[in-house]
């Protein structure tokens, strides 16, 4: 099993601001990994590159976005679970063959790919990183095709797995989704150049332009003659991400055709249709918990208040990769509004339960902080099942939800009730079709079997 990113990418092409707005595309990204971040631009002879570890806004210094000269432009943020963090494992990955200059930013994961790993190091394949993405770069550079469209069509009809990259050359910017369309990826424009990323807020920030999504199975190439599409083989059925809805992309992105925003507000409304429960105050968890929470309130016309006050100095506790500093982290972020909790009956909202540690942190602290109920109340089902498709998931021994059921595991957070969404709930809020979603993390229904 390969490394489990969560990612996001950026893209540009012919705009002499290129580097700048890749920079500010990945700023806006910054939510989809803290781990490191990159850059590679070219004047269509050279390529220019910049990378580092931690968040963008330390990766890169002025006179740093100064030397990634020319005209197009690839960024991408990582972050990934598995203790290694170290920059070899960084993207873009720039490289140069055969055909010339090749950078590739990758969001997703690529599955039962060790076989493809050992025939490439059987043939001779040098590899740096650990990273699934270097496979794709040298089944590129290894393959007969002629041009370099060819050769990425190439590479991806030897894998499967989730997939949304930006990939430059010297002459193209190419984005590719795989068929299934497991990751966002959408095509923009700023001032006429297009632009491509993970979502849609990036192109806010540049004052950019939504034009579309791109399509599952779709390669978009944006060179000087203009765009064109091609497609890969078509899946066996499309497997867009819910959780991205759920929990991970940014509220005020559109993704898959909807507003986050406005999706995450009616989980919370289905929520409360659900499993209403008499209270004083309704609160989030933030600030995953906030859209939800809002929706909640409204539908059970019970007040919302902010119960639990966020710093925003320190990370996302979930992204550190030491379980102790985890656990310390909680305290570190969140801090209970005694005058609005004390006596009251309090309905808190978040998003999901992973490893059930953050929520029994949090039930104890607004106990301690004098509430006299408290309902734990979450607007996806119970997390069961890892992702191997790009989204960072413990192992099934440590998701809580794959081994308690609900009344056991509101027993171990030390509420008084905890009711999670319904399937179908989770499902009509999201507008889903049922077939085109993957829900695997909540159903183990995996759209590609996984050795
Ligand atoms: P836990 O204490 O492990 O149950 O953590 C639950 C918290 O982690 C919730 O507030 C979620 O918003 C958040 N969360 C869920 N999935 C992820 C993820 N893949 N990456 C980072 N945070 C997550």
């Amino acid at each position: 099993m390969g490394f489990h990113d969560e990612c996001g990418v950026f893209g540009v092409y012919d705009h002499p601001e290129a580097a700048n707005f890749t920079y500010l595309g990945l700023h806006s990204l910054q939510h989809r990994g803290q781990e490191s971040a990159g850059i590679v631009a070219t004047d269509g002879t050279s390529f220019f590159q910049h990378k580092g570890m931690g968040r963008v806004g330390d990766v890169f210094r002025p006179e740093d976005i100064k030397d990634l000269k020319g005209r197009s432009a690839i960024g991408h943020v990582r972050y990934s679970t598995s203790g290694k963090s170290t920059l070899k494992n960084a993207q873009p990955i720039a490289i140069e063959y055969s055909l010339g200059k090749l950078a590739v930013g990758h969001n997703g994961n690529l599955v039962n790919i060790d076989k493809k790993r050992r025939e490439l190091v059987e043939h001779g394949s040098i590899f740096t990183s650990e990273i699934d993405t270097e496979i794709l770069v040298h089944l590129i550079a290894t393959s007969r095709k002629p041009t370099v469209v060819d050769r990425i069509r190439d590479a991806l009809s030897q894998v499967n797995g989730a997939y949304s990259l930006a990939i430059l050359t010297d002459k193209q910017l190419i984005a590719v989704r795989d068929p299934y369309g497991f990751r966002p990826l959408v095509l923009g424009s700023v001032q006429g150049s297009p632009v491509i990323a993970s979502e849609t807020c990036a192109l806010e920030l540049i004052d950019g332009e939504y034009v579309r999504e791109i399509e599952p199975g779709e390669i978009l190439v944006v060179d000087s003659k203009g765009m064109h599409s091609e497609h890969l083989e078509p899946a066996p059925r499309l497997a867009k991400c819910i959780f991205e809805h759920v929990y991970f992309a940014r509220p005020d992105s559109h993704l898959f055709g909807r507003g986050v925003y406005e999706t995450r507000k009616e989980l919370g409304r289905q929520l409360a249709r659900e499993s209403h429960v008499p209270a004083d105050v309704v609160i989030p968890v933030p600030d995953s918990g906030v859209p939800a929470a809002l929706g909640y309130a409204g539908e059970a016309k019970i007040p919302y208040e902010m119960g639990l006050v966020r710093s925003h100095y320190v990370g996302r506790t979930f992204i550190e990769p030491r379980q102790s500093i985890r656990h310390f982290g909680v305290r570190l972020k969140l801090s209970p509004n005694r005058d609005l909790l004390q006596g009251r009956r309090v309905v808190v909202i978040d998003d999901s339960i992973v490893r059930g540690t953050t929520s029994r942190k949090i039930v104890n602290m607004i106990r301690a902080a004098g509430a006299k109920e408290v309902h734990m109340r979450i607007s996806s089902p119970p997390t069961t099942h890892p992702c191997f498709y790009g989204i960072d998931t413990p192992t099934r021994e440590e998701l809580i939800g794959a081994n308690m059921g609900t009344p056991e595991i509101n027993r171990y957070l030390g509420s008084d009730t905890l009711a999670y969404l319904s399937m179908e709930g989770l499902h009509r809020a999201v507008g889903s079709d049922r077939k085109s979603f993957c829900d695997a993390c909540f159903s183990g229904a995996y759209p590609i079997p996984v050795e």
